[in-house]
């Protein structure tokens, strides 16, 4: 009798090589069914953002081009995970299922009542540690606790002791020979049309395991080398730029680590533990949102439940736009709607200008980021934006407030950021780039630039934003 396949289901996972579930089911020598859901969203479960989308289509693309290349291929469904893996493994006689674990609570829920669904009907089915260097729930203070400041955190995780070899990617993955049906990628829509917003994506992004481990060897090879001081200018590409890869799982933080040593050797000590901090940033949001579950909905810190954040439709729009009139922020908001990525720094700056100078709610800003960012992540995104926002842990202090201007000013010196992502500034020198309400106006004039008409005057002044954000935090400084 054939041996009764094993279904393998993909998720933030999108990869062959160290994929624990996929290497399990490959290592039982029986045939293997590789399904990705489109999962209709229930109880917490956020649907996926418009950029993040895409990206998947691209993934899934790739995925399935990968597979067939060791004679197998994805099979794509979309509803909810229990009714489409019963529907699967009924279908085709599957016994047992495999999948990645993943850390927020919507899927976690889904996940548990799917393990327990299939053991009930005398199925096997194992979730399997793939997306972290660490369980969240392994690293713990010393009285056992969640932790909530990075610095102790990531001495934890790190005194936890070696992280594990990555697996190898399947050399064979013998298909299931029955009827399976497969929904057409473009059914699925995931890819915009009129208007296509993310037509300058593929100039910028190759998504796929290949892609990823092609940007890795890059980074390593040419960028590594100062990126301990150099992640902080947007001006250049000074930053691994693997977040997507990350987030849909085409590479493993594991195989990152790895690889980053081997390829530091000796060199390069202080950007390589500046880079795995980074990773461990990554960590410390996704320990974060498992203990705090509603990390994306609600304050950390509960005493800015009473904050007076602003309900101001115009200003949210300028900023969405790009037209703040403060040309680092506007710069950083086109460089997210025309690639769907934005650097760290600027995410910084644009975030803390939302929160702050405008004093709009964090969580319109991620929301935003959601729709927006290829690299949307259920942990980095709720977590940065509250740290940003001073409601967080470990977060920066509110009062503590971004001048966009002396931001610019420091990290992007020659305006070379701001003059490619703002055309209309362009022809200003680097002394004018970033304040140019403040330049002479034969400057402006020579360099093609009216205020209010060729790019707007600021929409707020920063000093009296200022004031204006540190009273608000003075309704709530004290309360518990
Ligand atoms: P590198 O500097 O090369 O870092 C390597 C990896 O480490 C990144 O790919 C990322 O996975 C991780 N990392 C780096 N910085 C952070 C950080 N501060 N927090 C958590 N992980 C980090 N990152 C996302 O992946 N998805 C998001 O949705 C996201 N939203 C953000 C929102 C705001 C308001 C801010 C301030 C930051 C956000 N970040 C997010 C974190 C960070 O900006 C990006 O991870 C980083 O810019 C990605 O670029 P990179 O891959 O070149 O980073």
């Amino acid at each position: 009798m054939s041996q009764a396949p094993v279904l393998v289901w993909f998720r933030d996972d999108l990869r062959l090589a160290d994929n624990p579930a996929l290497a399990r089911a490959a290592g039982s020598g029986a045939p293997v069914i590789c399904l990705y859901i489109r999962e209709t969203p229930t109880g917490s479960q956020r649907a996926m953002g418009a950029a993040a989308g895409w990206w998947l289509a691209q993934s899934l693309r790739a995925l399935d081009a990968s597979l067939r290349g060791l004679g197998n291929s994805l099979v794509l469904r979309s509803g909810t995970a229990g009714e489409v893996i019963t529907d699967v493994a009924a279908a085709t006689g599957a016994r047992t299922v495999l999948w990645n674990r993943r850390y927020d609570a919507g899927g976690i829920a889904i996940d548990k009542a799917l393990k327990t669904a299939l053991r009930s009907e005398g199925l096997e089915a194992a979730s399997l540690p793939g997306n972290l260097l660490r369980e969240p729930w392994e690293v713990k203070s010393a009285a056992g606790e969640p932790m909530k400041v990075f610095s102790p955190f990531w001495r934890a995780h790190q005194r936890l002791g070696d992280i594990r070899v990555p697996l190898r990617a399947p050399r064979a993955l013998p298909a299931f020979e029955g009827p399976l049906p497969s929904e057409d990628l473009e059914s699925w829509k995931l890819e915009p049309t009129r208007p296509n917003w993310a037509s300058d994506f593929p100039q910028v992004w190759t998504p796929g395991e290949a892609g990823a481990q092609a940007r890795l060897t890059t980074f390593l090879d040419e960028e590594l080398a100062g990126y301990a001081d150099g992640r902080d200018r947007p001006d250049r590409p000074s930053t691994s730029r693997l977040s997507p890869h990350l987030r849909f799982g085409e590479i493993s933080p594991v195989q990152i680590w790895h690889q980053a040593h081997i390829a530091a050797g000796m060199n390069h000590g202080r950007d390589l533990a500046k880079f795995l901090a980074e990773l461990g940033w990554r960590e410390f949001a996704y320990h974060l949102l498992f203990h705090w579950p509603t990390l994306a909905s609600d304050n950390f810190q509960p005493r800015f439940d009473g904050f007076p954040w602003r309900s101001d439709t115009a200003s949210l729009r300028a900023w969405q736009r790009g037209l703040t009139g403060y040309p680092l922020v506007d710069a950083g908001m086109r460089q997210l709607w025309r690639t769907g990525w934005m650097h760290n720094r600027v995410r910084m700056v644009v975030a803390s200008f939302l929160v702050k100078h405008l004093l709009v709610d964090w969580r319109e800003g991620e929301r935003w980021f959601w729709d927006t960012l290829v690299d949307a992540d259920v942990a980095n995104n709720p977590a940065s934006w509250q740290w940003v926002a001073g409601s967080g842990a470990d977060a920066a202090p509110y009062f503590r407030i971004f001048n966009p201007v002396l931001q610019g000013e420091k990290f992007d010196p020659g305006g070379d950021y701001v003059r490619g992502w703002v055309p209309e500034l362009a022809a200003l020198p680097a002394a004018a780039i970033h304040a140019p309400w403040k330049a002479p106006t034969a400057v402006l004039e020579k360099a093609g630039v009216t205020l209010g008409e060729t790019y707007p005057a600021p929409i707020v002044d920063h000093d009296a934003a200022r004031e204006r954000a540190l009273a608000a935090l003075s309704e709530i400084r004290d309360a518990t």
